[in-house]
């Protein structure tokens, strides 16, 4: 989304901006990044900023670190602003930005999944003139258990299959939790590539990870890996496939479990934030 009378672009850098805000370190959030220096500085979380500079080279003097609760401000074309990070509940270093000019209050909320810190915020922010909204789910079928209730389901079939290779799929970046929910009752790190393990060593959560195959029986892989070639051996494996899309999933081939565990806003939860926000227009930043 980009406001060119404030020289400020939100999770997109193809326009020439002289302020990009990026939410979270997702590709479908970062069109136009180049490798290496910027056009303009780049407002993100202290992980994104780790994220940037490991994975695009990007030097850390183009990078302003903004934590959750803090605001930074601007003066661009003579107008001055200021944008306060929220946290977003989505992958690791996630943030919403809430952005005030003297004229316009503007949340973008990128990817997010609603909770009680949300609820208390969005109620503190009051009505805003233009949300930008993560509208992934925003169909009445897709209703999602807690993060919680999944992580349990998964916990539970790990348990019942107890001399399986447990294989799970990840995104470059999320399913954080679960990863930690099986370290954490398993005491057994997850094997990942050496792309996976440099993004986790990048925010500090390596300790989560192995690369030594042999020191684990949990395995994670890109959710892309599962697709067309992969070939599952239910006496072998158990696969776990942790996305809102379960819902839609029919037909689950032998070996696989698929749980709607989500790290976007359901349908209800949308509803309710939608509610609580008051926004004079509402634009979608996410439809499948
Ligand atoms: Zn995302």
């Amino acid at each position: 989304m980009h406001f060119p009378e404030i020289q400020c672009s939100i999770d997109d850098f193809r326009p020439a901006a002289r302020v990009y805000l990026l939410t979270h370190f997702h590709t479908d959030h970062m069109r136009g990044l180049k490798k290496g220096r910027q056009r303009g500085r780049i407002v993100c979380s202290a992980e994104t900023a780790a994220l940037l500079a490991e994975i695009n080279a990007t030097p850390l003097d183009d990078i302003v670190i903004l934590e959750k609760n803090h605001t930074a401000s601007f003066t661009e074309c003579g107008r001055r602003w200021t944008v306060t990070a929220h946290h977003a509940n989505h992958c690791a270093g996630a943030l919403m930005f809430l952005v005030e000019t003297v004229d316009r209050r503007i949340l973008f909320t990128g990817d997010f999944r609603l909770d009680d810190e949300i609820r208390a915020t969005a109620a503190a922010i009051g009505p805003v003139d233009l949300l930008c909204v993560d509208c992934t789910y925003d169909r009445p079928q897709y209703r999602f258990p807690s993060q919680d209730v999944c992580i349990d389901r998964i916990l539970d079939a790990v348990r019942v299959n107890p001399d399986k290779e447990i294989m799970i799929g990840i995104y470059s970046l999320g399913k954080e939790k679960i990863l930690e929910a099986l370290f954490r009752t398993f005491k057994q790190p997850i094997y990942m590539t050496k792309d996976e393990f440099r993004r986790y060593k990048a925010i500090g959560l390596d300790r989560l990870a192995t690369q030594n195959r042999g020191a684990t029986r949990f395995r994670a892989y890109a959710m892309g890996f599962f697709g067309k070639y992969f070939r599952a051996n239910p006496d072998r494996s158990l696969v776990v496939i942790p996305t809102g899309w379960a819902v839609d999933r029919r037909n689950v081939p032998a070996g696989f479990l698929y749980v709607p565990y989500s790290e976007h806003c359901d349908y209800d939860e949308l509803c309710e934030f939608k509610r609580i926000v008051k926004a004079g227009q509402v634009v979608p930043t996410e439809t499948r």
